[in-house]
């Protein structure tokens, strides 16, 4: 689910004092001074980042009244410390995923749910060409025949263990051989069933995840 950035609490108000206030905490003097006016109380910078401040849930300190907080679901960030988990992205200004309460950038998100291809071990993005064979995917330019290394996507193949060989290969490497000529029998005879089935992948074209 994509949120927005939600900018923090407007419950305190920075500014510079005009009156003599003192701080509600230390009782410093605050005239001429910036402040903080949080609850009817006005306080100094420190004890604001002491006794106020929310705690940033990425760096752990806390996130003083001249930074930029950004508040999510209850949990507070410097602006600077909302990232992407991932690849550390700023994110305070841009849509970001929420997931098992980490934030994502979207790219980083798309990557992560993705199904991995079984030739390159990449993510099957958007937009990419995927055959499909037993539940496993692969990118349609990566189901390749083991023998001779050309792309098989949604052409015939027979598969030999972890292995699928397109059927030239398969007929050099597997065919049963004529005994008197050693040529390999280019169609089986009919009365000669043929032990190998052809398999079929299913082709797809990744679409954006949900
Ligand atoms: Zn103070
Ligand atoms: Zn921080
Ligand atoms: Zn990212
Ligand atoms: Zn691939
Ligand atoms: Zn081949
Ligand atoms: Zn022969």
């Amino acid at each position: 689910m994509a949120s927005h950035r939600h900018s923090g609490p407007s419950s305190y108000r920075v500014g510079t004092m005009a009156e003599k206030f003192d701080c509600h905490y230390c009782r410093d003097p605050l005239q001429g001074k910036k402040y903080v006016e949080k609850d009817g109380h006005n306080c100094c910078l420190k004890c604001f980042d002491k006794f106020c401040a929310n705690t940033c849930v990425e760096c752990r300190k806390p996130i003083g009244a001249d930074s930029k907080e950004v508040h999510y679901k209850n949990r507070y960030w410097h602006d600077t410390c909302f990232r992407c988990a991932k690849c550390l992205h700023p994110l305070a200004n841009e849509t970001f995923v929420s997931k098992e309460s980490k934030i994502f950038c979207n790219k980083c998100v798309t990557r992560e749910d993705s199904p991995k291809c079984k030739g390159c071990f990449k993510a099957i993005v958007a937009g990419d060409q995927n055959v499909e064979y037993k539940g496993t995917v692969w990118h349609k330019d990566c189901f390749t025949c083991s023998s001779c290394k050309q792309v098989i996507g949604t052409g015939s193949f027979f598969p030999k263990g972890e292995d699928f060989y397109c059927v030239t290969c398969h007929e050099t490497k597997f065919a049963k051989h004529c005994v008197k000529c050693k040529k390999g029998l280019v169609k089986a005879p009919v009365w000669w069933p043929m032990k190998d089935n052809p398999g079929t992948t299913t082709a797809s074209t990744a679409k954006n995840a949900p």
